[in-house]
């Protein structure tokens, strides 16, 4: 053991792994009672604050009405009581800038008194309002250099909690993050302002059939996928420590084709890691429900029951974040990236959505009466409607340069956005289209709005898992979600596309009503419209198949096939006049969030491309031309002993010097491409990353992983694809 000693106590240390005892107890303290005690929860409130101060409270979070500050005062107070019995020694504004992490800024409770010492001091100002230096942050052009602050404010509608330290605790408090002009620049602002704009929209259907429902959310659902390994060997890679993801790693002889991963037993110490995380999830009210192993090897999932869109994206960060934390505490390193192993499946989130009103109602699940069913119908419809309209804004909300390693590549959905409806809602939605309405599938005969639609069976699991967008028997399932990604640009897309959808149909219907004509007849004649006009949109079929490329572009569908395809069309008419519309975003806000995401893209891949030059010049060359003066000191040992040098040893040093040649010259090549200069806007430096850096980095690759199947394994400096994967 010599040069690669880094690699090889990595594998020891491994191996030599304990548990340190024992750290949690659930017959002391079950899970139940351990849930939502760090969070200033509606009961807390209810609990703690004077009887007008939580009306007040609850009118806002509900009718979101604005706070009056004398409330604001009254609420920090019996809050910041509540932190300090916590333990909380500081309080965070806790938000979600465009570098898609949360951010916080620590203050002390504390104020210096005349007297000399300190009182603990929080008002409703402090609650209310913050203002970090916000020129550190993304802004995309948004805010001028003279005007570098930003403010966060309170976000009543998403609870405060405690994030607990070995030393200490915080009172993190959920905010949004905007300029001093008042534009965006967090991904919660828009989100409270799409689903504010589909209340507004969702609730004028409603009312045409009779509800007397006040508001209408959306919910979400987040299925978190993610990889696990001991971080020995992550530290001892560069690239899984800088970008997330392997840049280099042959493939090994045992991948996923075994296939014996998936719902397998959950390793000892993968088990006890998920059992604190989701422990320190329940003390923050995060109601995490499976816990499963994935396709891949070292690969696992974790799901939450569905919340309010805006409740469910600040849990699903915190579940990222805590999963990261306590992963350490085991010796294990939490890999969110989209892409980890080239190779070996990816990680997604299948976003689960859906829209429910204040009364409880799921809007997208089929009833029980023809009422609800053609309610159920209308909105069905809203949603194809939006989705073939709008395809291109569902691509966008989940371009990154890490998604763009999963999408299309047969074992995430293609980037071609579908709807998978299931046989018998499309069979439902066929006969609707040709206007007779009778599921033959069922027998019955049903007519919208006068006969009920039969049950319809829950997706079966996997069986669609290649479209993009399927409805599940009561919500549909998002799934080209990338794994690292907030699933806020996805909701807010959802939100608006539907918003727009919901509009139209209801000022069609509010026209036929006041003209004096019956809704159901109204209804009955507009679904088959609806159904005809964005059917296009809707295949069941295998979208990894080759068919289904064609077929789509005869449909017209459009096929971003990667990130610098796709994010153009946020700056597009459609999307200026969609977002301007509903108010979720004003062209400005568009344009910043266009430079922001081409900038992370162009950042991401110059990022790998260093890290690529890095690794081969300083561990994968030094390494092969050790061995290669090891061959050839062999050789010329032999021929010094009067034998002549064996052809198959001089075959080997031939193809490891043209290989490590290899591995040199196109190390070159990325470095130049990399230094070449690139005329033009940001749009132009993304396509140089996409075409020029992307494929030298590959060829850098190939001769890397090219060198790990021939260099000696004591030699290698990189753990391997093996021992990362299989290892725990
Ligand atoms: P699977 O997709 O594996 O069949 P489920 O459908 O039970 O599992 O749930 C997957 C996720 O969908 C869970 O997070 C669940 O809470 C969420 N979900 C269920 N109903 C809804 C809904 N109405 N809106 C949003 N998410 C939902
Ligand atoms: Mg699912």
């Amino acid at each position: 053991m010599q040069e690669s000693s880094a690699r090889q106590s990595a594998i020891s240390a491994v191996t030599g792994w304990s548990s340190n005892g024992t750290r949690l107890n659930f017959k002391e303290t079950p899970a139940r009672s351990l849930f939502g005690v760090n969070v200033f929860s509606d009961d807390v409130m209810r609990a703690r604050l004077p009887e007008h101060v939580y009306k007040a409270i609850r009118k806002t979070i509900k009718k979101g009405l604005a706070l009056d500050p004398g409330v604001a005062d009254i609420v920090a107070t019996v809050m910041k009581e509540w932190a300090i019995e916590k333990g909380a020694t500081h309080y965070t504004h806790w938000f979600q800038p465009l570098t898609g992490l949360t951010a916080e800024k620590h203050d002390s409770f504390l104020s210096p008194t005349e007297a000399g010492s300190a009182i603990a001091e929080f008002s409703g100002k402090e609650l209310v309002r913050g203002e970090p230096d916000a020129s550190s942050f993304p802004s995309g052009g948004i805010r001028a250099t003279f005007e570098a602050r930003g403010y966060t404010a309170w976000d009543p509608t998403s609870p405060a909690f405690i994030l607990e330290n070995p030393n200490g605790t915080t009172l993190c408090i959920p905010t949004a993050f905007c300029s001093w002009t008042g534009e965006a620049l967090d991904k919660k602002t828009p989100l409270l302002r799409s689903i504010e704009a589909l209340s507004k929209q969702a609730l004028r259907i409603l009312k045409l059939f009779g509800s007397e429902a006040t508001s209408v959310y959306t919910t979400a659902g987040p299925e978190q996928e993610y990889f696990l390994i001991d971080q020995n060997f992550y530290f001892n890679r560069p690239d899984l420590l800088n970008a997330g993801r392997t840049l280099f790693g042959a493939k090994p002889p045992k991948g996923q084709e075994m296939e014996d991963h998936y719902f397998g037993t959950i390793p000892e110490r993968v088990l006890a890691c998920m059992l604190e995380t989701e422990t320190e999830l329940y003390k923050l009210g995060v109601p995490v429900k499976t816990r499963h192993n994935e396709v891949a090897p070292a690969q696992y999932e974790i799901a939450p029951m569905f919340e309010n869109a805006n409740i469910a994206t600040d849990h699903n960060m915190l579940i990222m974040e805590t999963m990261k934390r306590v992963a350490g505490r085991y010796g294990l390193q939490l890999l969110l990236h989209e892409k980890p192993f080239a190779g070996v499946n990816g990680s997604g989130k299948h976003v689960n959505w859906s829209m429910s009103d204040d009364l409880g109602n799921n809007l997208l699940k089929p009833g029980d009466t023809p009422h609800e069913n053609a309610q159920f119908l209308i909105f069905l419809a809203a949603v194809l409607k939006a989705v073939h309209k709008h395809a291109e804004l569902l691509r966008v909300a989940v371009a990154t340069a890490a998604n763009d390693h999963r999408l299309g590549a047969n074992e995430a959905p293609p980037a071609i956005i579908s709807v998978f409806l299931g046989d018998q809602l499309q069979d439902i939605v066929e006969q609707i289209e040709k206007g007779g309405a009778k599921s033959t599938k069922q027998g019955g005969t049903m007519t919208i709005g006068v006969t009920v639609l039969p049950p319809l069976p829950r997706d079966a699991g996997d069986r669609n898992r290649t479209s993009p967008f399927a409805f599940t028997g009561n919500k549909f399932e998002y799934r080209a979600v990338g794994s690292s990604q907030s699933i806020a640009g996805p909701n807010i897309v959802l939100n608006t596309v539907v918003a727009e959808a919901v509009d139209e149909i209801a000022t069609t219907l509010e026209a036929a009503v006041a003209a004096g004509k019956d809704l159901n007849a109204e209804i009955q004649a507009l679904l088959p419209k609806l159904i005809a006009e964005s059917k296009a949109v809707i295949f069941n079929g295998d979208g990894y198949s080759e068919a289904w490329h064609k077929e789509a572009e005869k449909r017209g569908l459009p096929n971003r096939k990667n990130t610098v395809d796709s994010i153009p069309d946020l700056i597009g008419p459609k999307s200026i006049a969609l977002f301007g519309k509903y108010g979720v975003f004003s062209e400005r806000e568009l344009h910043s969030r266009y430079e922001i995401f081409l900038e992370n893209y162009i950042k991401t891949i110059s990022i790998e491309a260093q890290l690529t030059a890095q690794i081969s010049n300083r561990q994968i060359l030094p390494a092969a031309l050790r061995y290669q003066s090891q061959i050839a000191e062999s050789i010329a040992n032999l021929k010094a002993a009067g034998i002549a040098a064996p052809k198959a040893q001089v075959d080997l040093l031939t193809e490891l010097s043209g290989t490590i040649d290899e591995l040199r010259t196109k190390t070159l090549d990325l470095i130049k491409t990399q230094e070449g200069h690139v005329d033009g806007d940001t749009l132009a430096h993304a396509k140089h990353s996409r075409d020029g850096l992307i494929p030298a980095m590959l060829a850098v690759r190939a001769a890397g992983d090219k060198l790990e199947g021939i260099v000696a394994d004591d030699l290698w400096p990189l753990p391997t694809y093996q021992e990362m994967l299989f290892i725990k």
